[in-house]
């Protein structure tokens, strides 16, 4: 049986007229579309998938859009799970890959009585809950930009495009779908997005998407702190921080995201330590290389740390209490922004403490350090500082030179085998599944 297909051809894209090949298609992605089309369900390739391989970029993950409720997806595959309250989808899990599938969304307006308690907004106009389906015209008007509402069936392997995102991909634009500043206030978080794509794509914020950032920037306060966690994630670590970070700082938002008041003042050697730690971080994952969020974290709260040790040295604490409370103290305020898992705290605090603690190369001290789990972290870091002109250059020559000297045998040196930032026990790219989908949906 063959599951409808949306009727105006005016938004069709054949075949022939496109860039999506089957074949760079993920294969579980192809079936979850098959299963539910044979069971009389419409189902599409949406998202990013579609839209980086219209810029005939390889897509890292797959989602698709259907009319089946969360309730019949599960009833589909016996290897799915529903998640999410504020936006209820269902994961199906394939091995080690995970396909997201989410019912289409409908407008709010028409939501009927039925419906009404699946839609509720605050008096800011965000959206609490986003739970009332509909059809795919209505759900590609619900998304975020125009160049991820596209929808490619395997099925006649057309591509739709109902909210005209073609003509945006020809000309490298990011344009929110409908009124910006109405969007932007349902959900806060598409201003990050926006600066997101930009980098990750090198595009620019069409005029009026842009311009209605300021009057609502204000608005992500109110975002619950893990969801800004994980959104910094994937600015920060998603191969474009430096460029990212450009985009947030321009637009005034960093601060939503990291506090640190004296990381943004115009002091050259905090938006060296900055820029410099971005840069470094975009390299690795460049070629491969593993990095923990935790060491850009240490970053991100130093210029704070330093100041409040000082305070506390000014009142008679030793250096090593006072690191504590200080740590404690910035950690603290950190938390208020975005959550920090406490693996992350954990690595944070020793990439700190070995600061204090790589000036010490009398005796054997030197020899007791190279063994440390995040030493290499640690080092890093002190290199960092010495680029930024934070510290006299020296200490980390000597560090690089005493480290050439005394090769450490790869088990002791690096537990799990490679040069990473520290051991790698808190990358979640390593840790977790390679797909890793934040906990409550993407939205
Ligand atoms: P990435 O390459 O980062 O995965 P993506 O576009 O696939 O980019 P996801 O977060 O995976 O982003 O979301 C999948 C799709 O769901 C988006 O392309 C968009 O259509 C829709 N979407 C996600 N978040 C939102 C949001 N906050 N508001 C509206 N639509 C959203
Ligand atoms: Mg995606």
């Amino acid at each position: 049986m063959t599951a409808s297909q949306p009727s105006n051809n005016s938004v069709l894209i054949p075949r022939d007229q496109h860039t999506i090949s089957r074949r760079n298609i993920s294969i579980n992605a192809l079936k979850v579309m098959q299963r539910l089309n044979q069971s009389d369900f419409q189902a599409y390739l949406v998202g990013g998938a579609v839209r980086d391989m219209m810029l005939d970029k390889q897509p890292k993950d797959f989602d698709v859009a259907t009319d089946a409720t969360p309730e019949q997806i599960r009833k589909v595959f016996k290897n799915s799970r529903i998640i999410g309250r504020r936006f209820r989808i269902v994961h199906i899990r394939f091995g080690r890959e995970i396909i997201e599938v989410t019912t289409f969304r409908g407008s709010h307006d028409n939501a009927d009585e039925n419906d009404k308690h699946q839609s509720s907004a605050n008096d800011h106009g965000m959206l609490l809950r986003d739970n009332v389906f509909g059809t795919v015209e209505e759900d590609a008007q619900r998304r975020d930009f125009t160049v991820n509402s596209f929808y490619y069936s395997s099925q006649n392997f057309a591509v739709y495009d109902f909210a005209d995102g073609l003509k945006d991909i020809e000309d490298k634009k990011i344009r929110l779908i409908g009124d910006p500043s109405t969007r932007y206030k349902e959900d806060p978080v598409r201003m990050l997005r926006a600066l997101r794509f930009c980098a990750k794509l090198d595009f620019e914020l069409e005029q009026e998407t842009g311009a209605a950032i300021g009057e609502n920037a204000a608005l992500l306060d109110k975002i619950p702190a893990a969801r800004l966690f994980d959104e910094s994630l994937k600015l920060f670590i998603s191969g474009q921080g430096e460029k990212t970070l450009e985009l947030l700082q321009q637009h005034d938002l960093a601060q939503y995201l990291i506090a640190n008041h004296k990381l943004f003042s115009d002091d050259p050697v905090w938006s060296k330590l900055l820029q410099q730690a971005l840069y470094n971080t975009d390299q690795r994952l460049a070629i491969g290389k593993s990095i923990t969020p935790a060491f850009l974290y240490a970053v991100f709260l130093w210029p704070s740390l330093k100041e409040q040790m000082a305070i506390l040295a000014t009142e008679g604490m030793p250096v090593t209490p006072a690191l504590h409370a200080a740590a404690h103290q910035v950690i603290g305020m950190q938390m208020l922004k975005t959550s920090i898992p406490k693996r992350f705290q954990a690595t944070m605090k020793e990439i700190w403490e070995m600061q204090l603690r790589l000036p010490k190369i009398q005796g054997n001290h030197p020899l007791k350090l190279l063994e440390h789990p995040r030493f290499r972290a640690a080092y890093d870091f002190l290199l960092l500082r010495e680029d930024a002109g934070e510290i006299e250059a020296g200490l980390g020559q000597w560090w690089t030179d005493f480290q050439k000297e005394h090769p450490i045998p790869p088990k002791v040196y690096t537990p799990r085998g490679d040069d990473s930032q520290g051991d790698d026990s808190d990358n979640p790219r390593r840790r977790r599944n390679h797909k890793r989908k934040p906990r409550n949906g993407n939205r």
